[in-house]
């Protein structure tokens, strides 16, 4: 073999798609203390006593075996809790990881050969914009065809006759809605929603990650409808986002198909053994949602005070428009005061931040913060 033999370089073996893709940016996890984190929509309190005590004691010799491969026990504590069947269910690491399930199981991606450049076209990934900021991503990473559909201004589901008159695809293969929508914190009626439902060929993923702090559910749609699919989280409403557990409901075959792709052992023990014990302890947890309403309604009442516009909230976060300085500033001002938020540099949203509801202590804090940086600007 000649000595000059050339290596390949390392960016000609990555994929095109995927050296020109831009990752999923999360929410800052900043690593100095002491700063008020409102940035991510995690639950401001712990999980309940009853869930730590069952982490420590599933921390064992047991964490040398592999977890339950299909999450049985939770799956089945899943089905009562949601009156339907355990084939209904399909846990994984996250909801995240089976809305790019998802992807793979329901939609024919672009595709190219070995010799020729010649490329077939892929199917489509429709969702609304604003909302998930993962699904743009999770469309690219695939190699599906993309399609943004825009929401109203304030935010509000359009209906059948609106999106015939938009460039809504009735026949796209996937589509997500998150409901209640992020980040605007707009709840949806399965009502209408049922509509939407109707209408729709493809697979319909309704992401209801903040459904619990909402007034109503679309779990209905879910087991009368084949395409429709539910996507719920152990993260946000549970205060488990540490320990990645979420889930799918559904009729049987989409999820048997699902099941088919994921990982043998995507949901890890901890995580199984941590959503079970919350199961049997949601009083706890009811508490905390009154709460956050209360928190919520007590923090609209007083930016509204200040005149900011706020988008009636179902979520436990806000998503809050300044008059008098432009969001950015907003963002820095309260960053400087150590109080994170989340300000999204997109059209239509950059004049809003993002607020996650958090203690009252923090609250209060952030509250006359934003009337200190009001104050010190005019
Ligand atoms: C946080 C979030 C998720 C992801 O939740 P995980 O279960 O932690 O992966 C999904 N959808 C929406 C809209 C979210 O905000």
């Amino acid at each position: 073999m000649s000595a000059k033999h050339k290596l390949p370089s390392p960016a000609s073996l990555v994929r095109p798609l995927i050296r020109k893709l831009h990752g999923y940016v999360p929410g800052e996890q900043p690593k100095v203390r002491g700063m008020i984190k409102l940035n991510t929509n995690e639950h401001a309190a712990p999980p309940s006593p009853r869930v730590l005590r069952a982490i420590q004691k599933a921390t064992d010799d047991r964490l040398r075996l592999y977890p339950d491969p299909t999450a049985q026990p939770l799956r089945e504590a899943l089905a009562d809790f949601h009156d339907c069947k355990p084939a209904n269910i399909i846990v994984g690491n996250g909801s995240d990881e089976l809305l790019a399930l998802a992807t793979r199981c329901f939609v024919e991606p672009k595709q190219s050969d070995d010799n020729s450049n010649r490329q077939v076209a892929g199917q489509t990934i429709q969702y609304f914009t604003p909302s998930y900021s993962l699904y743009p991503i999770l469309a690219n990473i695939h190699g599906a065809r993309i399609n943004e559909v825009k929401l109203p201004r304030d935010f509000s589901l359009p209906d059948n006759d609106a999106l015939k008159a938009s460039n809504w695809n009735f026949k796209a293969a996937l589509t997500y809605v998150t409901t209640p929508n992020a980040p605007s914190g707009r709840g949806y009626r399965t009502r209408d929603l049922a509509k939407l439902c109707e209408a729709q060929k493809g697979v319909l993923i309704l992401d209801e990650a903040y459904v619990d702090f909402a007034c109503e559910n679309a779990l209905r749609l879910a087991k009368r409808y084949p395409h429709v699919l539910i996507s719920r989280t152990f993260s946000k409403a549970y205060s488990l986002c540490f320990q990645r557990v979420g889930y799918f409901i559904g009729h049987p075959t989409l999820i048997a198909a699902l099941d088919r792709i994921r990982d043998s052992y995507n949901t890890n023990g901890l995580g199984q053994a941590a959503a079970l014990t919350t199961l049997s302890d949601l009083g706890y947890y009811q508490k905390q949602f009154s709460r956050i309403l209360e928190l919520r309604s007590k923090t609209t009442v007083e930016l509204a005070a200040l005149g900011f516009d706020i988008i009636p909230s179902q979520t436990n976060f806000i998503f809050a428009k300044p008059s008098c300085i432009t969001a950015a500033e907003w963002f820095e001002k309260l960053r400087e005061r150590k109080i994170l938020t989340r300000w999204f540099d997109k059209p239509g949203i950059r004049d809003r931040l993002r607020i996650t509801i958090g203690t009252e202590k923090e609250m209060a804090r952030f509250l006359s913060a934003t009337g200190a940086i009001l104050r010190g600007t005019r």
